[in-house]
């Protein structure tokens, strides 16, 4: 299938557009009506921009009210139309798409519709143009795809076929199995989108909630196989109306859109096990865990980053064979830290200052999750590797931050050993009993939200929560969670529209989007509690308030309130299991870190996710204390 996208997905100008779509390696684009009269040009310069873009102009529209109208407005509407088929012929356009009547005052009857549409066809063949006819799902008599068929059928006109939309389809739980009754030479067009489930006017929702193919809940592999069985192999094009799109990069939201596509053909493909019309990629990647969590300090903050992770109970257990970056570890974490005065790390700190720039994921095949990722549009990662040195396959990740791929299988599973030198000295530490990374957890700009949601959930065999709403004492967070089924990978996206929460401090801070905290796992929180205690560590204060209430929500033994109290633990539990978390303070105000105990809990301490904030907006305006 041919793939394009619509302008009217994307912010900007027209031109700015157009290179956009053409960048992200489409080579078809629909053209929206106000995208064109907003152009400062005519529409044969628009031609030529688009022709010397590589791009074909695959359809005009919309084309409105037009079909079952009262016989005093019938000819308007076919003079509109004919000044319509003017500018397409400018244009290079040979589609016109006819969206079904809203007016009230249009009239029903298929057979209405259907005469229209025939007289439509007749006038549009004489000048070279084909019509397609979509049912909108709030149109007035026609609004639903097999209405909008039977029409088409009964027009019976070869330049007169069907525009089927998986938004007016799927919004509206249209069954399916009719579609295979349609011959495919009658679909001239197939538009795709995504959306959320919402309980909302299905107008709205569509004006404003649509999104590209995976970062919704529409069931679109449902609608691919009920397409599929019509022999369907036209085009296959974005049209999404998304106010969070209108305020995006239209660089960004062109690749992510491709990138849909791309990964809704691939799980067809999957699915079916039928080869997809897409280039076959490599099967989404599982993921093993967190292998290591790069930091990128300068020589300065260092000292100081380090005495927390000692704090911490991680000790410094090697030194890279020509770089001044060293490992600290404890339990199965791994953290690097980058203080080399050349090259990404260094770069990045200095955008940055102090800050993650780099996550190490665990998967089976490395090279095989990069080749992936190089399907998907990703972008590949670079840099000269010096002796001794290995390639490790990287992506831009949030921030322009990298993930790189570590598998067991190659040398790269040994990168410890062959990259680092242990460093003889070391004492490990008796550790304070962390493990495991539990998640990461990364603040991003509200409008960049869909675009990691997608990044993740293509490349990676994760799935995503429910988004969630989480009060900051400065405004709302949305809250997304991508995780591996078996949790040994959870990253949570956080993004706000307030300038004033948390997560939006962070962006200002940090310039940009970034890692935010980093959750250890713990055996026992009170063990690991009482080691930070031994050696220091300075946890968030948790206010008596809040253990008042705990005791007034949940069932709990006194004895083990006093014990949460005392360690500043918060705590939740739901019917599977139990949850304990702690924070430790803010580092550089930037991120921090938290210890996390969970047993057969599979959330992340929701109930506590307010008093936390709350209490760390207190810390960071704290007078006398060297924070904000
Ligand atoms: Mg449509
Ligand atoms: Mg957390």
């Amino acid at each position: 299938m041919r793939m394009s996208i619509a302008t009217v997905c994307l912010s900007g100008g027209l031109a700015e557009k157009l290179e956009a779509i053409a960048a992200a390696g489409f080579k078809g684009v629909e053209m929206f009506e106000n995208d064109l009269l907003s152009f400062n040009g005519t529409p044969g310069d628009v031609r030529k921009m688009a022709v010397d873009l590589g791009l074909d102009i695959i359809t005009f529209q919309p084309f409105r009210d037009f079909e079952g109208l009262p016989p005093e407005k019938r000819a308007r509407a076919f003079a509109r139309a004919e000044r319509k088929f003017d500018l397409m012929a400018e244009l290079g356009c040979d589609l016109l798409m006819v969206c079904s009547n809203v007016a009230p005052d249009c009239l029903g009857g298929i057979d209405r519709a259907a005469a229209d549409l025939r007289e439509l066809g007749e006038r549009a063949k004489a000048r070279g143009i084909r019509v397609g006819f979509e049912a909108l799902a709030w149109g007035r008599h026609i609004n639903d795809y097999r209405d909008a068929w039977e029409a088409v059928r009964r027009a019976d006109h070869p330049s007169v076929g069907v525009v089927l939309d998986t938004f007016h389809i799927l919004s509206r739980k249209t069954d399916l199995s009719a579609m295979r009754s349609i011959p495919r030479d009658r679909i001239f067009l197939v538009q795709v989108a995504d959306a959320p489930t919402m309980d909302m006017d299905v107008l709205q929702w569509s004006r404003h909630f649509r999104n590209f193919p995976g970062q919704g809940d529409f069931p679109l592999l449902d609608f691919m196989a009920a397409l599929d069985t019509t022999g369907y192999d036209g085009l296959l094009s974005l049209e999404i109306f998304n106010d969070q799109f209108r305020a995006g990069s239209a660089r960004r939201l062109a690749v992510d859109g491709h990138r849909s596509l791309i990964y809704l053909m691939d799980q067809f493909s999957t699915k079916t096990g039928r080869p997809s019309s897409a280039p076959a990629l490599p099967p989404r990647s599982a993921c093993l865990g967190t292998e290591f969590i790069e930091f990128s300090i300068d020589d300065t903050s260092r000292p100081a980053f380090e005495k927390v992770l000692s704090g911490l109970g991680f000790f410094k257990a090697g030194q890279h064979v020509s770089k001044a970056v060293s490992r600290w570890t404890q339990g199965k974490i791994n953290v690097v830290v980058n203080s080399d005065t050349e090259g990404f790390a260094q770069a990045y700190n200095i955008t940055h200052g102090t800050s993650v720039c780099a996550i190490g994921l665990r998967v089976p095949d490395a090279k095989a999750t990069l080749a992936r990722a190089e399907g998907l549009l990703d972008r590949p990662f670079r840099q000269p590797v010096r002796p001794g040195e290995l390639d490790i396959p990287a992506v831009r990740g949030l921030g322009g931050s990298l993930v790189y791929f570590i598998d067991p299988a190659s040398d790269l599973g040994r990168v410890w050993d062959i990259e680092f030198k242990s460093v003889m000295d070391a004492q490990p530490n008796a550790g304070a009993g962390l493990t495991v990374v539990d998640h990461i957890s990364q603040s991003m700009h509200y409008e960049e939200m869909l675009t990691w949601l997608l990044f993740y959930t293509s490349l990676l065999d994760v799935g995503k929560t429910a988004e969630q709403d989480v009060l900051d004492p400065g405004g709302l967070v949305k809250s997304q969670v991508v995780q591996s089924a078996d949790g040994a990978m959870r990253i949570v996206l956080n993004a706000s529209q307030s300038t004033h929460t948390q997560s939006s401090r962070f962006l200002s801070e940090a310039f940009g989007s970034g890692v935010q905290h980093i959750a250890f796992a713990t055996d026992d929180i009170f063990k690991t509690a009482a080691a930070f205690k031994a050696s220091g560590v300075e946890l968030l204060t948790i206010p008596e308030n809040y253990y008042d209430d705990l005791e007034s929500k949940i069932e709990i033994a006194p004895a083990l309130l006093e014990r949460l109290q005392a360690h500043d633990v918060l705590y939740d539990r739901d019917e599977q299991g139990e949850y304990f978390q702690m924070y430790t303070q803010t580092f550089d105000e930037r991120f921090f870190f938290e210890i996390v105990q969970r047993i057969n809990y599979a959330g992340f301490g929701a109930p506590n996710a307010q008093v936390r904030l709350t209490a760390q907006a207190r810390m960071a305006r704290a007078p006398g204390l060297p924070r904000r």
